[in-house]
Formats: structure tokens, sequence, C-alpha cells
């Protein structure tokens, strides 16, 4: 057991690997006037950013108000892994949505890596991006589960292939004695998360989007226009979109109280030499066990190893995380247990009760997006393209995902965390099985 702290926040970006690695650092103005738009975004991230980003592409004047830096929430720290799928199992909401709506959200999640695609090669965003995924598995039923992930893409209509590994063939992508074998698609990739989203702002800029840094919305006045304040300005729009995600704080009781900030950590080793690479990660895909408390690593463009875990309902990190940090990527790579670790980092993930991302309404031109559950890095980009496409009246996607009902965590604002610690606990002792 470890004890737990407080992750240490500033308004500039947290130590990661990605902010040291960004290729520029943002300095968008703060917002000190009042203006007007068509429309206004909260937050940043993936969310905020692209849906900012599709308005602007369909001829729309928009604002977009970060409170820190743009990427500075769970979009800047994250993994980098791009999983598609949106959330967990929406035939759990076949009742509100209908099967055609389920089919939808099926098409959502295979979508949604289309659009990190188009993204990159439209706007020319260096981030990395390399395609390659492996599911690891740590038990035989871990086997057993992935033949079925595999039927499953198929009768989906995933366009992309899913192959069964061994523990051999399973070599070829990742070398650990951890692993009983896998299932390798190459559907999914990874990234320089934070890259990705100054690009997508770049390219919101370009198109006229207005960006304000260290802005941070104090409230909402509801009418038409709304309008939201930040200490030194104001911004009236026709629509509002709220996507402050985990990072919103109480500013809307109801999206708060739908929303747990949850903590994951991620390390980054010094670069590493090639033919260490080589023996290790001979694949360069990203990794995912499939545990509640899961692991998940990839090497970086420069070779290091970037390897997260410890979701904590806390929302605090250990005190000695690199320690911890350390130990389990040994556990996996032991051939790691002495390298230097030139970054360790947390961040907070927005869980939602259901395991689906939160879409809806406070009123007819207030829209939120938040909850994505610690899988949001492409849920993102196609949650913020059929938020636009509502907005514009294109399509009805975005009611598909407003009909999925969400309801707050039990026990209010004290006793949620532990409650659902509990709950984790006991997820975790089911994978310990
Ligand atoms: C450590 C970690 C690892 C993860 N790994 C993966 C992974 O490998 N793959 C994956 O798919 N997902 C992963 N995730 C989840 C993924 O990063 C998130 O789902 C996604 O980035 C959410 O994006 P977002 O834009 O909704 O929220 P955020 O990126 O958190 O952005 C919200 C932004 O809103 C701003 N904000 C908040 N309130 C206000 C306000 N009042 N006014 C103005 N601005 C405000 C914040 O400053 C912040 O920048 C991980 C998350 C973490 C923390």
């Amino acid at each position: 057991m470890f004890g737990l702290r407080k992750l240490e926040e500033s308004n500039e970006h947290t130590g990661s690997y990605y902010a040291a690695s960004a290729n520029w650092a943002t300095n968008y103005a703060r917002l000190e006037e009042d203006l007007n738009c068509d429309v206004v975004v909260v937050g940043g991230g993936f969310s905020g950013v692209n849906t900012a980003l599709e308005l602007a592409e369909r001829g729309y004047d928009v604002v977009l108000l970060e409170a820190n830096r743009i990427s500075w929430g769970a979009s800047g720290r994250n993994g980098g892994q791009i999983i598609g799928g949106i959330g967990h199992d929406p035939e759990r909401f076949i009742k509100r949505i209908g099967e055609d709506g389920v089919r939808a959200i099926y098409q959502m999640g295979i979508e949604a890596r289309d659009v990190i695609r188009e993204r990159v090669e439209t706007y020319d965003i260096q981030c990395d991006l390399k395609w390659g995924y492996c599911d690891v598995a740590l038990k035989p039923r871990h086997m057993k589960q992935f033949a079925q992930w595999q039927e499953f893409e198929r009768g989906i209509g995933n366009p992309h292939a899913y192959t069964l590994l061994d523990g051999d063939e399973l070599k070829e992508y990742v070398v650990s004695d951890r692993y009983l074998g896998g299932l390798h698609n190459t559907a999914n990739g990874h990234i320089q998360p934070l890259n990705l989203c100054i690009g997508e702002a770049k390219a919101l800029e370009s198109l006229g989007g207005r960006i304000f840094e260290q802005s941070r919305v104090r409230s909402l006045e509801q009418g038409c226009p709304a309008r939201v304040r930040t200490d030194q300005g104001s911004v009236s729009a026709k629509h509002v979109v709220f996507a402050g995600n985990a990072y919103m704080g109480g500013l809307i009781p109801k999206l708060a109280s739908r929303v747990l900030p949850s903590s994951s950590s991620v390390i980054a080793t010094e670069p590493l030499p090639e033919n260490l690479v080589k023996q290790l990660m001979p694949g360069d895909v990203a990794v995912c066990d499939p545990r509640t408390a899961l692991d998940y690593f990839r090497l970086s463009a420069d070779n290091r190893m970037l390897f997260g875990g410890l979701s904590n309902y806390t929302g605090m990190e250990p005190k000695n995380l690199e320690a911890v940090m350390r130990r389990k990527m040994a556990a996996v790579f032991p051939q790691l247990g002495d390298v230097a670790i030139d970054f360790a980092w947390s961040g907070w993930i927005g869980i939602g009760l259901n395991r689906m991302p939160q879409l809806g309404r406070l009123a007819d031109n207030v829209a939120y997006i938040q909850a994505y559950s610690g899988h949001g890095v492409a849920p993102t980009h196609i949650m913020a393209r059929i938020t636009a496409e509502m907005i514009a009246k294109e399509s009805p996607r975005f009611d598909i995902m407003a009909k999925i009902n969400h309801w707050p965590f039990p026990g209010g604002k004290l006793l949620r965390r532990p409650a659902l610690a509990v709950g984790m606990a006991y997820y975790k002792a089911l994978d310990a099985l």
C-alpha cells in the first residue's frame, strides 16, 4: 500500500514529457473584453478544441475559452492511445435509443479514429501518429474475451483486421513473459496528444476561431443570446458548449454531480537504446491489458517507454509516484528496472457512472460533453463532430447520445469517492482471480 497526495496544479502545463516535447508553447491572450459570437466553447481539451474547429470549418464565428493552456487537462497528459469504440456496451441502452441508435454509436466508434487521421492529414499536424495496437492477455479468460471482441468487430462492420496472437506471435510486437497472447489491430494507434491538440487549435485559429487562455469561465447567464463571464471579460453567443469535463469543478452542479475526477499516472523513461527497444517492443504498437486498474504503455518517437496506470477514484496520486510506476513497469519489462525516469505525472479522468460519454443540453442553446471514463482520445473527436452537427442542424447523432440517461453519483460530494473506491476494490479483486 502507498500514501497518497493531491495533484499539484498550476495554470501552466504539468511537468509531462508531452509539455517538454511540445512543438511550441501556446500563448493565447487572456479574455479582457466583452465579445459576441455564434458559439462560445468552454474548455480547451480535445472536446472543446474540436467542437470549435468543426464549427469554424462550417463557417461559424467561434470563441474558445480555456482556463489554463490549450490541452492543459487530460488531453495533454494521457497515454496517447487512440482506441476506437464509444464507452462501454451501448446495447444496454437499446430501450432508450433503439437498434438504430446502437448501430449509430458503433459507427461513431469506428469513425472516431478516422477523425484523428483526417485532422493530421488536413492540417499537417506533427504529432508522431502511428497505427498499431495490441490488447494483451494476463489470464486464459482474457484470450476468450479477445476472440469474442474479434467476432464483435467483424459483426459491426469494422473494416480493420483484428488478429488473435498466441504467446509466440505476440512477441513480434511486445516481448514480455507476463502475457499469454494478445489481440492485434491496425485500427487503433498512438500519438503525442498535446501536439495533436495544439495543432488542432492552430487549425481553428487559421479558420478565424478566437482562442483565449488563462480565461476561466466563472458563470453562465442563460438566454438568447446566452452569456459566459470570466474574471475580466464575457462572451455572448447564440450557443454555448461546455467541455471542461473533469476539470470544471462545481461551475455547473448538474454536470459536476455526474462526473468523478479520478486520477491516472504516466512515467516516461530516458530514451532507450535502439537494440533494447527492438528487444522489448519490436512492433512499436500501443499496448493495454484488460484489467479494471490496467497498465497501458507504448514508445515515444524518441524511444522512451511511456508507461501508464494506477486509476484511482480518490483523484490523488501516490506520494512516491515514480517508484510505484517503476515497479509496475519492471513487472512487465524487468530490463527497465534501473533505467532513468525523466518524467512522471498524473491527470484527471472524468468517470461517469454508466461509462458512456455524457452529451446533453442545459437549455436549447447550451450543450455539454463530458465523462469519457478514461477512453477519450478518439471518442472526444467524434463527440465534438456530432455536437457541431447538432448546432448546424445536420444530423440527429447528438440526440442519440443525449437520450442516454446519466445519474448523479450516489453519496453526494462527500461519500461518492469512498463508495466508488470500494466498488473499484471489488473489481480489482475479480481481476486477480
Ligand atoms: C493520465 C491519463 C491517461 C489517459 N490515457 C488515455 C489513453 O491512452 N487513451 C484514451 O483514449 N484516453 C485516455 N485518457 C482520457 C482522455 O485523455 C480524456 O478522455 C480526454 O482527453 C478528455 O478530453 P476533454 O477535452 O473532454 O477534457 P480535458 O482534456 O480534461 O479538457 C478540459 C479543459 O477544460 C478546461 N476547463 C475546465 N473548466 C473550465 C472553465 N470553467 N473555463 C474554461 N476552461 C475550463 C480545463 O483547463 C481543461 O484544459 C487518459 C486520461 C488521463 C488523465
